[in-house]
């Protein structure tokens, strides 16, 4: 039975009486679901129920807001962005909720009254990790801005049934285990199956002519794979608003091989149903690199034909088959090329599905895409084989030549007999293997592309997009990334957040550039006093983590010297170790004398085919083993590296940091955020002029910033010169730990296991610049541990970074987008869709 429940007023669909936040409505409700919907009772009942009936308590009173949210937008028939994301790095929900909901303290008075502990029921939460990196949470730090700011955006991605692997450490080395987030199901996600689309695969394009004898294009015999959503809410900080996270999961449609079926082979037939479910089954572990597998491009083309029929048939279920005011009403943000098969996929279904002509279809497409570029590293720039992608998108593939055909026609036009030209700047990358580059694609379409801090901005003009910028300037623009400071200081730091508030008042909390009336309690020593107290209690959190998942004992005393982030030989894991080497040969020859006790951590997963960042994590394990056991270093000099460093590490990581070691080759991290949310939480910085520790250097002044290094300028500018042999035998005390590394010190049982490590820097020339910076950066250490001996001076920096780090608020980044790019008009919830 299928009810019309759109025609007739029904009690069904009226509203229902408003869910309580009181400790009191929270409690009955989580009774209910423990006692009911779960089934529960005294006996052996896991611990993941009590979560879940939490989960679902809260989930009630999002889906009222949500509800009240997606009324509001549809009334208003305001503009839209969708954001295209192959990852959303979530974490866990639960305290986030609590936060956004305003019931923190009723939901633990709640709990109380049942005999839990909220802390210890919020710990069964698994991580929501959908997503590498830096990227993946960029992706979650502006949806949580767009909900605060009560924008209309709407994010898209793909809901893997296992997400980023989960990171143990055997003798040092990484292991990788499969991240099945999803065992104990997922309270927050509600599935929308009646929005499931079709997704074509293979097959040919058919070319035929309508009754008026118009051509048209068909992609026929094709594989269909089935995406079926599930919806995330997405609450902005107490203001009525919830947005959606809408995932798509890959299901086998019921059509059987026939022939198969036919032939008896029954289980056969279904079994190969199943590779249709693989498309969704788990996230590419790569960071800043691509891996060219083609089932990587279906689950690229398989989220973008899914989000832009899902946002079509909204349209069109309206507007019937209207576009005239589409390009007006909507905007896609991609993230990274990742999604960029959806310009091609977006001109197929106006033409083929809605039959618009090319021009007119064209030119939405052109007015609605805009592009974000994440890196310069050429490892990283996605090409697809054109023979891979014709056969997997044949019906794609002749689009992007026609946009190519088109576009080389605009170049040689401006550029008269300019080959050379014509050849650099083609979708198509000529060659024995004929390759679509995906950023030229993006930016050939986008009527914006963006850069996610200045250097970033400027490099991909001077560089990478040379030639686009001198044909279409006004499409480039910078937005440097940012953070959302209700995760990553509301509500991960609550101490901190408590003394900031009961000082500065609460507003920071959705304009962290208030955080600036901090800056005259740096010289209030009271003040500092109490700072120092909060930043104790945060360091012994951290130190608890690094005992439990390390067995390693830190002094919260000695400073915490942190850098977790992917591993990445452009990230400079390594010339961190070879510091940490420095400092044991230093205390192994006695030169210790003003010495500042140091716990230096390091985190991060590599990824799993990545056999050099695999190395430096055996080696950053191996020298803590031989630190942590040599008694000349207890109390001087302790290292540890975290495993499984992910979102939820974080929370309990940045607040307990001293220094946080941002020390990227100058010209290669795009921006970093992890720099940000350690600034926000009061760490010093040692870094580069790289990303966007340039702007926090800016805001925090050149006294609270360690800097050091080579520039983007200059790296460029020694390669060629570049000797980093003569440099070592020139520095007597890097030669003296390459001699250690090269002796097998670190690695007495393995002989030759860091070979790969020492001839990178030695004979195959160094091209991360490790050896050229490494004198700078001992230096700048030896800065940052002379502040730090002088107490009051170091805490004065500390509130200092605090205070002026307003900028990186991702409601900063999300309200420029908006205005330069999107353009879209908050609605309010709350107030029945009027403007807020
Ligand atoms: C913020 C964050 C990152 C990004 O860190 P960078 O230092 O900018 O590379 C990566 N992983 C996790 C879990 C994060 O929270």
């Amino acid at each position: 039975m299928t009810s019309d429940l759109t025609s007739t007023p029904n009690p069904l669909l009226s509203e229902l009486p408003p869910l309580g936040v009181d400790a009191d409505s929270l409690a009955l409700n989580f009774r209910q679901y423990f006692g009911h919907t779960l089934g529960r009772d005294r006996h052996g009942t896991p611990p993941h129920c009590f979560y879940t009936a939490l989960a679902l308590t809260l989930r009630d009173r999002l889906v009222e807001r949500w509800k009240a949210t997606d009324a509001a937008y549809a009334a208003s028939n305001c503009k839209r962005t969708y954001y295209l994301s192959m990852e959303f790095l979530m974490g866990r929900a639960l305290s986030n909720s609590m936060l956004n909901l305003g019931v923190v303290d009723s939901t633990g008075e709640a709990l109380n009254r049942l005999g839990l502990i909220l802390e210890e029921v919020a710990e069964e939460e698994h991580d929501a990790g959908l997503g590498n990196g830096g990227l993946g949470r960029l992706a979650a730090c502006f949806l949580d801005s767009c909900a605060t700011l009560q924008l209309p955006v709407t994010g898209y991605g793909i809901r893997y049934e296992y997400g980023m692997f989960r990171q143990h450490l055997e003798g040092g080395y990484q292991m990788e285990e499969p991240d099945h987030w999803l065992r104990n199901g997922n309270p927050w996600e509600l599935e929308r199956p009646e929005f499931t689309r079709r997704i074509q695969f293979g097959g040919r394009c058919d070319y035929y002519r309508d009754s008026e004898d118009n051509l048209h294009v068909r992609w026929v015999d094709t594989h269909d794979v089935l995406a079926v959503p599930y919806d995330i809410p997405v609450p902005g900080y107490q203001n009525g608003t919830v947005n959606t996270l809408r995932l798509w999961k890959a299901a086998a449609t019921d059509e059987f091989d026939l022939s198969e079926f036919n032939a008896g082979s029954y289980p056969e037939a279904v079994a190969a149903k199943n590779a249709a479910e693989h498309i969704s089954m788990v996230l590419y572990p790569n960071d800043a690199s691509e891996n060219g597998k083609e089932l990587r491009l279906r689950q690229q083309y398989f989220l973008a034909s899914a989000s832009l029929q899902d946002v079509l048939l909204q349209w069109t279920r309206d507007r019937d088959d209207d576009f005239g005011e589409f390009a007006d009403k909507v905007c896609f943000q991609l993230n990274d090329t990742h999604p960029t098969c959806s310009v091609a996929e977006l001109m197929r279904l106006l033409m083929d599905d809605y039959f618009l002509e090319w021009d007119p279809a064209w030119q939405i497409v052109s007015r609605t895409m805009a592009y974000t570029n994440h890196t310069l590293l050429p490892e990283a720039l996605e090409k697809w084989p054109v023979r891979m992608f014709g056969s997997l998108l044949p019906r794609l593939m002749d689009i992007i030549y026609e946009i190519n055909a088109r576009f080389l026609k605009e170049v040689s036009q401006r550029w008269p007999g300019d080959v050379g030209r014509l050849a650099r700047m083609s979708i198509i990358e000529e060659g024995p293997v004929p390759q679509v580059r995906m950023a030229y694609l993006a930016v050939v379409a986008a009527f914006s592309v963006n850069g996610v801090a200045k250097l970033h901005s400027d490099l991909l003009q001077q560089d990478l997009f040379r030639d686009f910028y001198e044909l279409w300037p006004h499409k480039f623009n910078n937005k440097t990334n940012g953070v959302t400071q209700r995760r990553w200081l509301a509500a991960s730091n609550p101490a901190l957040s408590e003394l900031i508030s009961e000082t500065i008042g609460t507003g920071w909390v959705t304009d962290l550039q208030q955080l600036r009336k901090l800056i005259p309690f740096a010289d209030d020593a009271e003040f500092r006093a109490k700072w120092r107290v909060v930043k104790q209690e945060s360091k012994l959190r951290l130190a608890a983590l690094v005992q439990a998942d390390c067995g390693v004992a830190f002094d919260p005393d000695s400073m915490f010297d942190v850098q977790v982030k992917r591993i990445h030989e452009y990230k400079r894991q390594l010339l961190n170790i070879l510091h940490v080497i420095h400092l044991y040969d230093r205390i192994r020859r006695g030169d210790t004398a003003d010495w500042t006790p140091r716990c230096v951590l390091i985190g991060g997963k590599a990824a799993p085919g990545y056999t050099m960042a695999k190395s430096i994590i055996k080696l950053a394990c191996s020298v803590a083993q031989v630190v942590n056991a040599d008694p000349v270093c207890d109390d001087l000099l302790k290292v540890a590296y975290l495993p499984d460093y992910r979102v939820t590490a974080m929370e309990v990581v940045s607040p307990g940091t001293d220094l946080s070691e941002q020390i990227s080759t100058a010209g290669k991290e795009a921006s970093g955020t992890g720099n940000m949310k350690f600034m926000i939480n009061g760490a010093l910085t040692i870094g580069t002029l790289d990303g966007a520790n340039i702007e926090i250097r800016e805001e925090a002044g050149d006294d609270n910033f360690f800097l050091f290094g080579l520039t983007a300028e200059e790296v460029e500018a020694q390669r060629s010169a570049y000797n980093p042999q003569a440099m070592i035998e020139a520095d007597q005390d890097l030669r003296r730990v390459m001699k250690l590394l090269e002796s097998g010190h670190f690695n007495p049982a393995e002989p030759g296991i860091f070979d790969g490590i020492i001839s990178s820097l030695t004979v195959h020339g160094d091209y991360w610049m490790i050896v050229a910076d490494f004198r700078s950066y001992v230096e700048a250490q030896r800065r940052a541990a002379a502040a730090f001996r002088d107490e009051e001076r170091w805490t004065r920096m500390s509130i200092l970074n605090c205070a002026t780090s307003g900028k990186f608020s991702s409601d900063r980044t999300i309200q420029e987008y908006n205005a330069g790019i999107w353009h879209l008009k908050p609605i309010s919830a709350a107030r029945g869709g009027k403007c807020a």
